[in-house]
This record gives C-alpha cells, structure tokens and sequence, in this order.
C-alpha cells in the first residue's frame, strides 16, 4: 500500500515537473507590463481624512474603493501597480512615520510617475468637483495632471477644468511625475451622493487610469 502511494506520488511529482519543463500558457502569454504605476490611497487608521457631511463617510475609506477601482483599471491596460496601502489601515502607528513609508514607496525606482488618491472638503458646501495638483515648477507633473483632470472631465460630461500647482509632500517627493487627485468635495451633497455610488467610482477610476495613460503613451 505503502508502495502504491509512493508510486504515485512519484508519478505526480514527475508529471508536474514535465508539465513544467515546456512554458506554461500563463508564461506563454504573460508580457512585461506596459509602465510601472505607483498609487497612493491618502490616509488610513486612526487617520481618516475628511468625513462626508451628510453621511459621515470617511475619506480614507473612499480613497482605498475608488484608488483600487484605478488600479484594477491599470492593470487591466497592462500596467503593474504598486499600492501604497492595501487596505483600511495606515502605514505606521503616527502620521510622521506615515508619511515616512509612504515618501518611501512613493520613492520605489523604475515608476513612471505616481498617482495619490484624495477627497476634498471645504466650508463653502457649493464647491464641488475633482481638482488635480501637480507640484509647482514640475512640467512633467504638470502634463500628467492635465491629461488626468481632462480624462475626468471628459469622462464625466463635467465642464473643463485646468489642473493646479500645489505643493504637497506626495507630489514633492518622487523623482517622477507626480499627481494628487482630488477626486471631489464630501462638503457639496452631489459630490457626496456621486463618489459613494459604485457606478460613479467606476467611471472616475476608468477615467484616471485613461488620464494616466494618455500621459504615459504620449509621443
Ligand atoms: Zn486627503
């Protein structure tokens, strides 16, 4: 009996190793991702970011379902897609040494550029709309922003916008082009209403992934 299993175990281990002595059709048909993305989904843990005024929703959560709808997309274009966190937590116990691990990945060499996730606030309830940071005086930033804010714009019927300068520590810090979004205002009720419908994250995360694209595959 004893022999019978060996056997057969003997058998198993030599099909497996011949199966896998020719490529496998995952090998034959996996290719070198297209560029290297890196995203960054703000906050986490005991730091939530912006909570939504009419549903208490909280940023970080938002930023972590919309960020992951764009990294999907991504990966569906062929990118590779490192994540700055991969779910509700943060990334250390304080927010120095939060931002620390996040600098540090936003930092990872080979990246194409860096994309970090955010929801805005602001006490003036009928402001409303996404908004795109690149870093003061980074054309590169700048470039990428644009074509991110008008693949939203776009892709969501809303009226053009300009992307802004801004200098935040996510933008400032890779050697890559960079850009913060502001994905909308969780003070403005349609934007609340919007980025909490799962239809609408989709068709924002399908359009920043467009965005970033059409700044990757420019000539
Ligand atoms: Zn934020």
């Amino acid at each position: 009996m004893r022999r019978t299993l060996l056997l057969l175990l003997t058998c198993f281990l030599l099909g497996c190793t011949e199966m896998k002595t020719p490529c496998t059709p995952f090998e034959l048909s996996a290719e070198p991702p297209k560029f290297f993305v890196i995203l960054d989904y703000g906050h986490g843990g005991f730091d939530c970011g912006a909570t939504g005024t009419d549903t208490g929703v909280l940023e970080s959560d938002l930023n972590l379902l919309i960020g992951e709808r764009v990294a999907r997309a991504l990966e569906d274009r062929g990118c590779f897609v490192l994540r700055t966190r991969t779910d509700t937590d943060a990334l250390a116990a304080t927010k120095r040494d939060d931002m620390a691990r996040r600098g540090a990945i936003l930092c990872t060499e080979g990246a194409d550029c860096t994309v970090s996730i955010h929801m805005n606030k602001y006490e003036n309830r009928r402001i409303k709309g996404p908004m795109c940071y690149y870093q003061a005086g980074a054309e590169e930033g700048k470039a990428l922003a644009g074509c991110v804010i008008d693949a939203i714009t776009g892709g969501l019927g809303l009226d053009p916008r300009l992307a802004n300068p801004g200098d935040n520590y996510v933008t400032r810090i890779p050697d890559v082009p960079s850009v913060l979004i502001e994905c909308g205002f969780l003070s403005n009720p349609e934007d609340e209403r919007n980025l909490m419908d799962p239809e609408y994250q989709q068709r924002l995360a399908e359009a920043i992934a467009d965005g970033v694209l059409d700044f990757l595959e420019r000539p």
